[in-house]
Parts: structure tokens; sequence; C-alpha cells
């Protein structure tokens, strides 16, 4: 769920497209978007709500108690819907822990490190560092014993900073925390991270390293999913009559987004504020008008689909990871090798087989695998 695309900030790195427009999501859509996904047949007996684009914190808190409310409502006793929220963490005050606190919301923080590191991307419009106010949010997080975790992006200025990045953690008492490459989509026509293979696997690896040797004080999320690719691989699922190893980004509506003005999408998050030559945009209707599953016999998601699809084929061919992976991110296929059909991006080479290499490689030097803890 999109709430807005407004941000308080102006992080350099930044995809969105209209992080200064001020659109809020009205109660109408809400309602009508879980009444849309109970009527497509779209609800199982778990929801995983997640707030997230723009920063969901400028809407108001009462929003979010009606939505949730409403959410609660419209879903029925059979569908358990959980909230999650990821935010700057800059707005958060003690009236938004106490919302969190009361409606079970896990937290995740973006915050990529100590200040230097931090301060350098994740700036305010008239170029203000926000790290102090980050920090305070956390604090106020922890004194109001909210469960969160932390999201960094690496930039090129984190490659060599892997232990200064654990150390912060470990002493800002964060507990968990997963890494996001600089991407190369949307107005972000450009990754810090180009042609830097190596130094993020040297990256990776130092993380792996220092994390290991403390599991009980910080997870970091790329070790765990990986040692869990590595422990048990994917479940194969049937879809449009392939089989293939489960990726919610590619099967339709196992990941659906849904914007401030109603407009749904499905695949990866990102697409939705995206457009293009040979697709239009990627949004397959809006919840307020019709039903979302027939949007599947459209020939807008019919031309998506099949190039998702063929592109996951041309994973299976190429890829000794696709077992592991399942075709990977459409939306970085898109924005770096300009098709769904391709297959390897810097993205899933950095991102999943980078980690699921070094994730074995601490199997065969010994790392105990607990494969109920992944
Ligand atoms: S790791 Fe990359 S190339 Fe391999 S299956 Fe995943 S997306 Fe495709």
């Amino acid at each position: 769920m999109q709430p807005t695309p407004f941000c308080n900030i102006a992080c350099d790195y930044c995809y969105l497209a209209e992080r200064d427009a001020k659109r809020f999501m009205s109660e109408d859509v809400v309602r009508a978007a879980i009444r849309n996904a109970r009527e497509s047949g779209l609800l199982a007996r778990e929801l995983n709500v997640v707030w997230h684009a723009g920063e969901p914190l400028v809407a108001p808190a009462a929003f979010y108690e009606r939505a949730f409310g409403i959410m609660n409502e419209e879903a029925g006793a059979t569908t358990a819907v959980r909230h999650s929220i990821q935010t700057n963490a800059m707005l958060i005050d003690e009236p938004w822990c106490d919302l969190f606190r009361r409606w079970g919301v896990h937290v995740g923080v973006s915050v990529d490190g100590p200040a230097d590191i931090h301060d350098r991307h994740r700036k305010t419009r008239d170029g203000r560092p926000t790290h102090a106010r980050v920090m305070q949010g956390i604090e106020r997080l922890q004194r109001a014993g909210i469960d969160f975790d932390a999201i960094a992006v690496v930039t090129d200025a984190s490659l060599e900073r892997a232990d200064a990045i654990v150390d912060f953690c470990l002493a800002a008492g964060i507990p968990a925390i997963g890494f996001n490459v600089d991407e190369q989509e949307g107005v972000r026509t450009t990754s810090s991270l180009a042609g830097a293979d190596a130094s993020v696997e040297g990256f990776f690896e130092r993380v792996f390293e220092r994390a290991a040797d403390v599991p009980e004080r910080l997870r970091v999320r790329e070790l765990h999913e990986a040692l869990g690719r590595v422990a048990a691989g994917l479940p194969v699922v049937t879809v449009a009559g392939h089989a293939m190893p489960a990726n919610p980004q590619v099967i339709p509506f196992a990941t659906t987004t849904i914007d401030c003005t109603g407009r749904f999408s499905c695949f990866s998050p990102e697409l939705i504020d995206q457009r293009h030559a040979d697709y239009g945009s990627f949004d397959f209707g809006n919840v307020l008008h019709g039903r979302m599953i027939d949007a599947l016999a459209t020939d807008r998601f019919a031309a998506v689909f099949d190039d998702i699809l063929a592109g996951n084929d041309a994973c299976r061919a190429a890829c000794p990871y696709f077992s592991l992976c399942g075709g990977g991110s459409p939306v970085n296929k898109l924005n770096e090798r300009g098709s769904f059909r391709a297959a390897e991006t810097r993205y899933c080479r950095q991102t999943i087989q980078t980690p699921v290499e070094l994730a074995m490689q601490a199997l065969e030097a010994g790392l105990e695998l607990q494969v109920e803890n992944h």
C-alpha cells in the first residue's frame, strides 16, 4: 500500500518520480482494496500489508487507525491482516509508538549506517543532514519496546565501511538489518555500484563474517535469506502452466501494489511508478472500479506477464542459481537490460548470487546451519 508518493526528505539515490506530490490515499481506496481482493478470491489466511513509498508517516496517525480497522472489517474473520511500515523514522513520536504497539505494526527504519555514510545521500530538500533525527526516532522505538529492523542502502560510500556499519548497528542496538544495493531504476538512471561486483562481494563477505560472530545481537537479512535458500531451496509452484521456484515478483497478485489513487499493479512494486514505450504504464486497473482479478484477461497484463515468463525461462536456461532465485526481479531486468525477457542483472549478481556464494562458503568453513531459524 502506497498511502502517498510524498516524502519529507530528498535522498539523492531515490527512484521515485513523484516524491514532491502531496496526494494521500482515501479511506474509500483502503476499503475497496481489501473488498476487491476478497471478491477477487485473492485473500488467503494471512495478508501482509506493507505501507511504503514516499514517507508513509507524513499521512496522519488517525488515517492508519481508521485504515487498519477498515481492513480488518473487510478481510473478515478468516484472514489475519499484519501490517509493517517502512519509514525514515524522522517523524516517529510517542503517539506513533502507541499506534504501532496497539496494532502490532512491524517497523522498518531506513538508516545507512553511521552519520558520515548516511548523511552523504539522505538529506532534506535544502541539503541538511537527517541522521540525528533518524536516531531520535530509533531511540523512541526502543524506549517504547517496538519491534523494528533497519534497511541500509549500499552505495559506493559503504563498500569500504562494512566494519563501521556493523559497529554502528551493535552500538545503536539495531537487532536486524537488510542491505538494499543502490539500484538503477525509475528516475535513478545510474547506480554507484556499476562495475563494483567484486567490491560488493568484499562488503558482504565482511558483514557476514562480523554477523556470524554475534548472531544473537545482529541478524543480517541477506545472510539469513541465503542460508535459507541453500538449506531448503524454494518451493516449486505452477503458474500459467510453468513450474517454477516460488518468486512473489513473478506470480500474479502474490505481490500487489496499490497507490494512493487506487491504481494497482503486480510483480515488482516499483513498477507502479514507471512507464515504458512497449507497455505504457504498469497499472492494471483501479480497485475502485471492477474486480482486480479481471485484469488477468487484459492485453496489457498479458503483454507484461508473457515477457516476465520469458525472462524466467531465460534464467532457467542460463543460470545455476535459478532453483534458489526463481528468476529475480522483473523491474531490474527492465531498467538495467531494457526488457523483462532478460536474465542476469547487476542487481541479481549483487543481491542473489553473491550472498548465496558467500553463504555456501561460510557453511563449508564450518558455520553452523540452524534451518529452523531461517
Ligand atoms: S540469479 Fe539472476 S540470472 Fe539467476 S535466476 Fe536469479 S535473476 Fe535469473
